[in-house]
């Protein structure tokens, strides 16, 4: 796989990239949202054969770049929901669940959120509690990876989120290129973009993952 330096920290646009295409509508209520190529065909057959069993998967988030992860981010920062925390402190707490602009897996195309953006509808909605049991059971057959677990094992990094799923065989290479050359200028040009490094975002965060 070749890697183009300007993907990892998602400083492209997705409509203009002929790696990435567009994902249908049977997958998504979102208008306009892109995955790699390789991974969107992997979902398609993992849809398909959820749907065989009965279980519907809807994609609610695919790539994300910079700019609107900087969106995100920037109006956490600026919401009441952080205003009691300060500085290093709101961004280690925005932390649990965002990534900062530059370290996100969704600018690389090969992640996706799926169903509902809370642990609990997954383990406590009687839909939910399927969706999950099923992915559990049968993504890692179709490439997908839960990559945010429960932290038991000690794993640092954000909290866990049962809806977000990796499509491994494309982002192991992002990541180790991503590792081995952390993209410049990937932190600035947002709030609290300075507690980066002291942080540690690309050790912890970016590299704060379990595998299978
Ligand atoms: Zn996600």
């Amino acid at each position: 796989m070749e890697i183009n330096p300007a993907h990892l920290a998602g400083q492209f646009n997705p409509a203009d990239d002929s790696e990435f295409q567009v994902i249908s509508e049977r997958f998504t209520p979102k208008a306009r949202i892109f995955l790699r190529i390789e991974a969107l065909a992997a979902f398609e057959a993992m849809w398909s054969a959820a749907r065989k069993d009965g279980i519907e998967l809807v994609i609610l988030s695919a790539t994300r770049n910079w700019t609107y992860q900087r969106g995100i981010w920037n109006r956490k920062w600026s919401g009441p929901r952080y205003s009691e925390f300060e500085g290093k402190a709101r961004a280690i707490e925005i932390l649990k669940y965002s990534a900062m602009p530059g370290s996100s897996r969704h600018h690389w195309g090969t992640d996706i959120d799926l169903n509902a953006f809370e642990n609990e509808w997954f383990e406590n909605d009687t839909v939910g509690k399927a969706v999950y049991a099923w992915l559990k059971a049968n993504a890692p057959q179709y490439g997908y990876h839960q990559v945010y677990g429960d932290a038991s094992n000690g794993r640092p990094g954000y909290r866990e989120e049962k809806w977000h799923w990796s499509y491994l065989q494309l982002a192991d290479p992002l990541l180790a290129c991503y590792l081995s050359h952390p993209p410049n200028g990937a932190f600035e040009g947002f709030e609290g973009a300075q507690w980066s490094d002291s942080i540690g975002i690309v050790e912890s965060y970016v590299n704060g993952i379990d595998r299978p």
